[in-house]
């Protein structure tokens, strides 16, 4: 497999953290960027341990200038031509009583911040004409869920961005798919109650939760030459919770 240079946004912890290591043992340099620096110094050190490439830069992918300066920073160590939009957040709660703050926050994140990461990366792949745009949405993103208006419209928008993008980039032999995980055991699900999981857990057929390094590795896949003909795809990951 060919070695790439890889940027992975949430690397630090949970799915992103599984997926850099996964990329980097597919032989792939991998910037771990997240806002953490001390958790992405310890994945940098994971990564290294096991005989990969890694680097760090810190990056708030509610901030247009920190994304601007963490790409700058990566310029300095190559072309990234993979790029893997997986950071996230979720402030949950009723629309009724939604703070216009809490949408702002969820949507800036998880959607602006992928669209502005994505603007970064784009010519030099196109310089490449090789090029792999992953974006983590969700299987709430495909569903709708109640309580979750901002969250599931930024996996949505993240949906809609990953097709438009297939169509306009695909001339350039630039990829982009988008990965729709279910429940996954991360800080993100932690926070969730005993009940909550147990009905969840009753609706996914293979009858437990997933954990990061399945995502992972269907990462590892669309990013990798063997996925080369497949874009615009959204991939579900989901242990069949939602068809
Ligand atoms: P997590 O454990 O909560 O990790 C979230 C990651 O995003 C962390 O590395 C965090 O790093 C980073 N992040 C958050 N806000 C950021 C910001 N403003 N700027 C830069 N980085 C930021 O979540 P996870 O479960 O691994 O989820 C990863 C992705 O998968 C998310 O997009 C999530 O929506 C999606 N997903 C998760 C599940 C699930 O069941 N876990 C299901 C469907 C989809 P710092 O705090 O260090 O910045």
């Amino acid at each position: 497999m060919s070695s790439r240079i890889a940027f992975v946004t949430g690397a630090s912890r949970g799915i992103g953290r599984a997926t850099a290591l996964s990329l980097a043992a597919a032989g792939h340099t991998v910037i771990l960027a997240a806002r953490d620096q001390q958790k992405l110094d310890e994945v940098a050190g994971a990564i290294r341990s096991a005989g990969g490439a890694a680097h760090t830069v810190q990056i708030d992918l509610s901030s247009p200038e920190s994304i601007q300066q963490a790409f700058a920073q990566a310029k300095e160590i190559g072309t990234v031509t993979i790029l893997v939009n997986n950071a996230g957040i979720t402030r949950d709660g009723l629309a009724m009583r939604m703070k216009p703050e809490d949408w702002s926050a969820v949507l800036n994140t998880n959607l602006t911040g992928a669209f502005l990461c994505i603007q970064q990366v784009l010519q030099g792949m196109m310089k490449e004409r090789w090029g792999r745009i992953i974006n983590i949405a969700s299987v709430v993103g495909e569903s709708g869920n109640a309580g979750q208006a901002n969250y599931v419209a930024s996996k949505a928008g993240l949906v809609g961005l990953t097709k438009s993008l297939a169509i306009e980039l695909g001339s350039r032999n630039i990829t982009v798919n988008a990965i729709t995980p279910g429940f996954i055991e991360t800080d993100m699900t932690a926070v969730l109650g005993e009940p909550i999981r147990e009905k969840m857990l009753a609706n996914i057929p293979l009858k437990r939760f997933g954990q990061p390094g399945e995502v992972a590795g269907a990462v590892k896949f669309l990013a990798s030459d063997e996925a080369a003909y497949i874009t615009g795809s959204v991939l579900r990951v989901n242990g069949g919770m939602y068809l």
